[in-house]
């Protein structure tokens, strides 16, 4: 905790709140505040990548349409529009050199008596940084990261209840069941849990879409009925479709996981995720398959401005 208040030595960066650059260990927030009580702040995380044009934030746009919405599910009141979130996504990746990731947040920092605020003024932060060296080396951690992934197969704890948090929204509130089953699954060896919806379908993993690929080629993978509409999930769809890839979007059951030929997640910090098993039963030969590889690496080149095809879906930001 006194580590956590001391962060404005060591980590030098500025994050944007409400239009002004300030340093990283002077932000503050406070504990009775809102969003703190009540799981109320939104969020959206994009990736920073070098280019051959300098750094550029990948598909800028999506993401900062899906914290709008995040925003409209939630009735937050939100005090900028999208052009004016990217003008200050930019000003911010700007003004810190080797960030590699943006998070945007939309939080209530006033102290309140109810649910509802009496105080709805919405602040906005946008922290642009790298996880590595400002975070896991900060905290004089270990990166957690392994290149595959061995999931565990959460059946008892549904994603959310739609009715109530819908699964579009990336509020705060939304994490709390998977971090439940997450922890769960890592003290029991695994390394990711896969969760099921309402109905029993098949959802996403704690921060990762899920894709199968089935004996014949074809790429499967949850509508959108009840999961995050990952900006990862939209561009994998979107590549495959362009090389030629037969893409399905429906409803699958846990069991037809275990008859795939590959199955691989994705997400903004991880790209695309090869699994190895599920509940310790091997996906297809136990190994990274190859459409998981081709499409790792393509979506890779894609970000990095490698693969012209897709050079639209980057904002250089010194240009
Ligand atoms: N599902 C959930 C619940 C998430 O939090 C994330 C991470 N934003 C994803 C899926 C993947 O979304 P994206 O590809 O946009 O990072």
């Amino acid at each position: 905790m006194l580590r956590a208040m001391s962060q404005s030595g060591p980590v030098d960066r500025l994050i944007w709140v409400n239009g002004e650059l300030v340093p990283w260990g002077e932000v503050k927030v406070h504990v009775l505040c809102h969003s703190m009580q009540r799981a109320s702040l939104i969020f959206d995380f994009y990736s920073v990548h070098e280019t051959p044009r300098g750094p550029a934030v990948f598909r800028m746009a999506e993401h900062t349409r899906r914290l709008l919405r995040s925003g409209e599910l939630l009735g937050l009141p939100m005090p900028l529009g999208e052009d004016e979130i990217n003008a200050a996504i930019v000003e911010t990746v700007r003004a810190n050199p080797g960030a590699s990731c943006v998070k945007v947040c939309a939080y209530l920092p006033s102290i309140e008596v109810e649910v509802v605020p009496a105080d709805d003024r919405v602040s906005i932060a946008i922290a642009a940084y790298d996880s590595l060296r400002d975070v896991v080396a900060y905290n004089a951690g270990t990166p957690w990261y392994k290149p595959e992934l061995r999931l565990r197969l959460e059946k008892d704890r549904q994603k959310m209840r739609p009715e109530i948090i819908p699964p579009q929204c990336k509020v705060s509130a939304n994490y709390t069941s998977p971090m439940i089953a997450k922890w769960a699954a890592r003290r029991a060896g695994y390394d990711e849990i896969l969760l099921v919806d309402h109905r029993g379908y098949v959802a996403e993993a704690s921060t990762e879409n899920v894709f199968l690929i089935e004996r014949d080629g074809r790429l499967r993978t949850p509508s959108l009925d009840f999961v995050l509409p990952g900006v990862t999930r939209d561009s994998i769809l979107a590549i495959a479709k362009h090389d030629g890839r037969v893409v399905e979007e429906c409803a699958i059951r846990p069991e037809e996981l275990f008859g795939a030929a590959e199955v691989f997640l994705t997400a903004t910090s991880a790209g695309v995720w090869p699994v190895l098993s599920i509940d310790d039963s091997p996906i297809g030969s136990g190994s990274v398959g190859p459409v998981s590889k081709a499409l790792r690496d393509r979506f890779h080149d894609v970000t990095c401005g490698r693969d012209s095809a897709f050079h639209a879906w980057l904002r250089f930001v010194n240009e």
